[in-house]
């Protein structure tokens, strides 16, 4: 966009004494040539977002993605189109002050060079070349129904297919693989045991820093605390598998808060998340960056689940233990909880199957 005062929509937003952001003095030159960068900053503002800038005419031509750039050409993800930015804005991070516009954390996710195919007012056509993220990407503008068309709501689309050749988009909806009743298994060695949490169940699907929890139903309305758990996985795109408890000071299911909150959804629900809050305890990973980890064994998704390092205000990943499973067993009942869960650490995820590679034990 050709402007006069390339940055002064950029400078009236910031006050150069309250903000860490640059705030150059002195117009970019617009001559310059040469390498072209391009940056994706992650932006962990009121809502997080990922600001995608590309530099042209001296400035840094700029949208924010709410949900990233796709990674997948089948899903196109929504693009604010907002102010240019200096192009000192590509190295920054930092924390821009509560309050302040843009207020919150901003770091690097990717830069690097990018190739012009297109650019016109309303569709930009590059090639990215950088460190998570290449491939060519149209940028296009939309016309928002009802409103003024302000130039704002744009598209993002990736034009290749994905990086990786093995890409499998996140599925929409997972059964839960669920455990049978039974007795301590003998080969100690070869199980995992769990508390057994007597919670709800909730599978979490997370993507773009957005987290959709369900179960039969859509609980992502239900349980609003959980919202943090996408800011913290970020880019990370997940199928997670857990449940749902209000813990006591002690650390133990209270099945009767929990209750409580099963029914609330919208304010209520947000209302409730402050007097009865809950913890989403999550214990398997069934999708993990484009590839489904249901065939892979217990002990690896475990793994897989601990470098996640899921662990915020209102979920985490609770312990799983060797065994004797006796010992175990005799913990659980000592500490309030009415049973343990067997896990077979050799066992894939078999979605929606009562197994016997999960067995729920109850104390004799
Ligand atoms: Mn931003």
């Amino acid at each position: 966009m050709p402007d006069r005062e390339p940055l002064a929509e950029y400078r009236a937003k910031r006050d150069p004494a309250r903000t860490p952001e640059p705030v150059p003095a002195t117009d970019p030159d617009t001559s310059s040539a040469g390498d072209r960068t391009f940056v994706v900053q992650e932006h962990h503002a009121r809502a997080l977002h990922w600001d995608v800038r590309l530099e042209r005419d001296g400035v840094l031509v700029s949208w924010a993605v709410p949900k990233g750039l796709p990674p997948d050409p089948k899903v196109n993800h929504l693009a604010v189109h907002t102010e240019d930015h200096p192009l000192e804005y590509a190295t920054f991070e930092g924390r821009i002050g509560a309050g302040e516009y843009g207020g919150g954390q901003v770091t690097v996710w990717d830069h690097g060079t990018y190739e012009e195919l297109k650019w016109t007012d309303r569709e930009v056509q590059v090639v990215l070349h950088g460190n998570r993220v290449q491939g060519r990407y149209v940028l296009f503008a939309t016309r928002s129904k009802g409103a003024a068309d302000d130039g704002r709501s744009w598209m993002v689309h990736r034009m290749d297919p994905p990086t990786d050749p093995g890409w499998t988009p996140l599925p929409t909806d997972v059964r839960p693989m669920l455990a049978r009743s039974g007795a301590l298994p003998p080969d100690d060695g070869a199980w995992a045991y769990e508390m057994a949490w007597g919670g709800v169940r909730a599978l979490a699907f997370v993507d773009g820093g957005r987290v959709r929890l369900r179960a039969d139903d859509d609980l992502t309305g239900t349980y609003p605390e959980i919202a943090g758990l996408g800011e913290q996985l970020g880019s990370t795109i997940a199928a997670l598998d857990g449940e749902m408890v209000a813990l006591d000071v002690a650390g133990t299911p209270d099945l009767e808060r929990l209750r409580e909150r099963t029914a609330a959804t919208g304010s209520a629900a947000r209302r409730l998340a402050r007097t009865h809050p809950v913890t989403y305890l999550v214990y398997d990973v069934l999708h993990l960056e484009g590839r489904p980890t249901v065939d892979r064994p217990y002990d690896d998704r475990r793994s897989l689940l601990d470098e996640l390092q899921l662990a915020g205000p209102a979920w985490r990943v609770p312990p799983t233990f060797d065994g004797p499973g006796a010992a175990v067993l005799a913990a659980a009942a000592a500490n309030g909880f009415d049973g343990i869960v067997a896990k077979r650490r050799s066992s894939p995820y078999r979605p929606g199957v009562r197994s016997p590679d999960w067995r729920r034990v109850s104390p004799g």
